[in-house]
């Protein structure tokens, strides 16, 4: 039963992933629960990110499986994609896993109130013409594609939102912020399906944050594709012509055209119009709610979790944020959530996945750090034919021994990082890579086979 004067015990702004984990472990802690959701329930990752995004990741890879099956004697046809069938395949999918969020709802008895929620009161929201309370409430809207507000033009351009439902395959098109997760992630699925793209990155190289040698390696993979990749280049304006293609200007004058032209530049924390302010809930500059390390925000009853926080922006952390706050809630176990060693793959064309410290991130954070570094063939490659190669590396404290961070370029790398985020987490060393047997032929036992450090002047 709620406390008295409270008509639910937690009330949670935002059905996506952190929400509805939370809310759904309270309810089944007991917890009387209510969801606000103002669209469809899923949230980003199921509706607008992940999900849609990997769908169409496995659609362009048939594009390389096609190609590379010539070499294993196979005689195919001239692959033909059908974009739309495509399309219509994918929102059939979402529309299936959203009536599943929605019964998992219901099965752990948490009503779903639908419509914009605003505080009007700590312990008070305003929602779909009606005033509802909660001892807690829980604020998991999650974030928005950003777009420049001052750019001449900007309006014709689209955010991974559009880009996930354009209705026909664009024949020409160009990525701004083309480094970040969502831009090499798009450039590798519309290459793939056969769009001439053009990433456009202000810095120097894809996968800022990232090690190195993988942001290397990645990028000539990158343009091994034919995708033309050109970095420190800003846009200027854009303008629409009468053919309804866009003209590009780069910030050295020069014109490109393009049919879409995608803007992914980073994402902003949804905390707008929720009435926060006014109730001295504390929000950072960027937009995200800031919290500790409960997510509590500044005020005592209300929390946040996943994006609208800004601080690890990975579905899996926000829905260990929302289970943890449910157990710390309900279930009289106060839990935080343990951000050391975080694994993270894009799902560009080859993958990249790691998990721990940089190259760079050890050498500022330890004395004596040795590399291991192996680039090679994949197996598929040989016969097929295809350019192609996996990098692997291990960072590793020398005196200790222990594996500080593992990187991957290459097919497979998410699927084999996951296991290795485990040993790293545990505390593994490289005796006990060496030690470990390899599976083999896999591009996974490159891991435990590589055996002297790559020199590094020190
Ligand atoms: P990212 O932060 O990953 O990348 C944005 C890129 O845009 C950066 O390279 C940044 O460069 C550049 N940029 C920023 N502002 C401008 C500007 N005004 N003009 C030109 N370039 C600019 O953002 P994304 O939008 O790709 O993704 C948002 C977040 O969503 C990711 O950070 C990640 O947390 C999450 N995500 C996770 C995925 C996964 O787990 N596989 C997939 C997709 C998204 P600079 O470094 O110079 O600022």
């Amino acid at each position: 039963m709620p406390e008295p004067n409270f008509d639910f015990d937690l009330l949670t702004i935002g059905a996506g992933s952190g929400g509805v984990a939370a809310s759904r472990r309270a309810g089944e802690y007991g917890a009387k629960v209510a969801i606000c959701e103002a669209s469809r329930v899923g949230g980003t990752c199921v509706l607008r990110g992940c999900v849609p995004k990997k769908l169409l990741v496995y659609a362009a890879s048939y594009a390389e499986h096609f190609a590379d099956a010539a070499g294993f004697g196979w005689e195919v046809g001239e692959p033909r994609l059908d974009w739309a069938k495509l399309m219509h395949a994918k929102q059939t999918e979402l529309a299936r896993l959203e009536q599943i969020y929605r019964r998992l709802l219901r099965d752990s008895k948490v009503e779903l109130i639908e419509g914009h929620a605003r505080l009007i009161d700590a312990h008070t929201v305003e929602v779909a013409g009606r005033r509802v309370s909660a001892k807690y409430i829980l604020i998991a809207t999650g974030g928005w594609p950003e777009l420049p507000s001052n750019l001449p033009g900007i309006e014709h351009a689209i955010t991974s939102n559009e880009a996930l439902e354009l209705a026909e395959l664009p024949r020409r098109l160009t990525i701004v912020g083309g480094g970040g997760y969502i831009g090499v992630e798009f450039a590798g699925i519309f290459n793939a399906a056969g769009s001439q793209v053009t990433m456009l990155l202000r810095g120097d190289n894809v996968l800022p944050g990232f090690d190195l040698e993988v942001r290397e390696r990645l990028a000539d993979q990158i343009r091994a594709r034919g995708i033309d990749l050109r970095t420190e280049t800003g846009v200027r304006s854009i303008e629409n012509q009468v053919d309804g293609s866009l003209s590009v200007m780069l910030d050295h004058n020069e014109a490109i055209e393009a049919d879409v032209l995608l803007y992914a530049i980073g994402r902003r924390p949804a905390s707008a119009g929720l009435g926060l302010e006014p109730l001295g809930v504390h929000v950072g500059r960027d937009g995200g709610i800031v919290v500790d390390e409960r997510n509590r925000t500044s005020v005592a009853n209300i929390y946040a979790v996943g994006d609208v926080t800004d601080q690890v922006n990975l579905t899996p952390v926000a829905i260990a944020e929302g289970r943890a706050l449910a157990e710390t809630l309900f279930h009289h176990r106060p839990t935080t959530v343990d951000r050391r060693f975080i694994p993270t793959a894009v799902f560009s064309r080859p993958p990249v996945a790691t998990v721990g410290l940089t190259e760079a991130q050890a050498r500022e954070q330890h004395e004596t750090v040795d590399v291991y570094c192996s680039s090679f063939r994949p197996m598929r490659a040989t016969l097929s034919g295809r350019d192609e190669r996996t990098s692997v590396k291990l960072v590793v404290e020398r005196t200790t021994d222990r594996v500080l961070g593992a990187h991957m370029v290459g097919e497979d790398a998410p699927e084999i990082m996951q296991g290795l985020a485990i040993a790293i987490r545990c505390g593994a060393t490289k005796h006990d890579f060496d030690t470990t047997i390899g599976i083999h032929p896999s591009a996974a036992e490159e891991f435990v086979t590589m055996r002297f450090p790559v020199p590094r002047d020190e």
